[in-house]
């Protein structure tokens, strides 16, 4: 299915590009023209000067014919130009939206006109499906279920490039954040998905046995062909906090292959945004506060990320239990808290924000400066 896909979107990409080649030919064309209508221009203009001036002809000539040879290439640059410039059709805004990875993807752009806004999407669209396939833990088939199933075997799994990346970036993070970030938490996050739906707490030795499968440190790399080995038998990988952000890099990642640069691709809240629409000077975000008020900003090249504990969560025993897990104690974060973080890239965006609800490592972020922000409140344990 995900060669298909893949041979779909080629099949699209060379579409666009035999597009491009016309458009370009098109330019050509016309330039050609104007080249033409200018060589006649120059025609005229020097038979007028002739009988206008006939005493002076061959003294006008001495100095017009340097002076020509001179101005005709800086007159074609700049009818070129200006033919370049003509050429540029006004850019149109277009959004599509596309349910997958448990949210709904939104992707908005600026574009020449619709038949190259659909090349893009149409591939834009197809890997985020394929990303899908590779790093989903509900699909059964799915490269991480089947790296998965792999655990404890002693065998080092060949990923693919995907995999591996994500594998590599997150752990990355838990290191950057003393484990607070660690996608080996699929057990305790599947355990905590039941006790929503069941609206019961957990078994503590549940939670207990699921903990000890929880630790990023239980994964080794080897570089030499992208292979990785799970060393404890059970261990379940769950990409839930850094797989949209990384999607959402790869939507402007595709478009841009499209000579598409002014774009925004909303992953259900992990954002990654390009250049600013041709009239503003950024994206409208809004960052959602615990107050329920809300603060605007005006963003271009970054990601932008809010996770918050009570996004989903279980009530029991007079507290809320989020989805958002403390990899280091198996339970769900009891705490309220509301994190935002602007990164230079929607992955990292999405990872660090979800690492600064487990624990307040936001100090080491806002050291970094440049585009890096956080926003992080909280507000007591109960139900407030
Ligand atoms: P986010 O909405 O990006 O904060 O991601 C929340 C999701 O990430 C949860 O639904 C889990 O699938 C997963 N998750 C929960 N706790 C953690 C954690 N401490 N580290 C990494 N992923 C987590
Ligand atoms: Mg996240």
């Amino acid at each position: 299915m995900s060669e298909i896909c893949r041979l779909v979107s080629e099949v699209l990409c060379l579409k666009s590009e035999v597009l491009c080649l016309k458009s370009e030919v098109l330019c050509l064309k016309s330039e050609v023209l104007c080249l033409k209508s200018e060589v006649l221009c120059l025609k005229s203009e020097v038979l007028c000067l002739k009988s206008e001036v006939s005493s002076l002809l061959s003294y006008l000539s001495s100095l017009i014919s340097p002076l020509s040879s001179l101005l005709s290439p800086l007159l074609s640059l700049l009818s070129l130009l200006s033919c370049v410039c003509l050429a540029q059709p006004a850019l149109q805004r277009f959004e599509y939206t596309h349910p997958q990875m448990g949210t709904v993807f939104r992707v908005a752009f600026y574009a020449k006109d619709s038949a190259a806004a659909e090349a893009a999407i149409t591939v834009v669209f197809a890997r985020v499906d394929t990303l899908n396939a590779v790093l989903s833990d509900y699909l059964p088939e799915s490269e991480t279920n089947r790296l998965c199933a792999r655990a404890g075997t002693g065998e080092k799994v060949r990923v693919s490039a995907d995999l591996w990346h994500i594998l590599r970036q997150s752990d990355r993070y838990s290191r950057q954040t003393d484990g607070a970030f660690d996608v080996t938490i699929g057990n305790l996050s599947r355990l905590w998905r039941r006790a929503r739906h069941l609206k019961t707490l957990p078994d503590t030795a549940r939670v207990i046995a699921a903990q000890q499968l929880t630790d990023y440190r239980n994964i080794r790399y080897y570089r030499r062909g992208h292979r990785v080995q799970l060393l404890k038998k059970g261990i379940q990988l769950d990409f839930g906090g850094i797989a949209q952000g990384y999607a959402a890099d790869e939507c402007l990642r595709l478009l841009r292959t499209f000579g598409i640069y002014r774009a925004l691709a909303d992953a259900g809240g992990d954002i990654a945004l390009g250049d600013p629409p041709p009239d503003a000077a950024g994206w409208r975000v809004e960052i959602p506060t615990i107050d329920s008020s809300k603060t605007v900003l005006s963003l271009s090249n970054c990601g932008i990320t809010t996770s918050g504990a009570q996004y989903r969560y279980l009530e029991a025993n007079g507290l809320r239990y989020s989805h958002i897990i403390d990899p280091r104690t198996g339970w769900g974060l009891t705490h309220r808290v509301l994190v935002t973080v602007q990164a230079p890239s929607g992955i990292e965006a999405d990872a660090w924000a979800t690492a600064l609800s487990v624990a307040d490592n936001s100090a080491v972020l806002r050291s970094k400066g440049g585009k890096w922000r956080v926003w992080r409140m909280t507000s007591g344990t109960g139900m407030n």
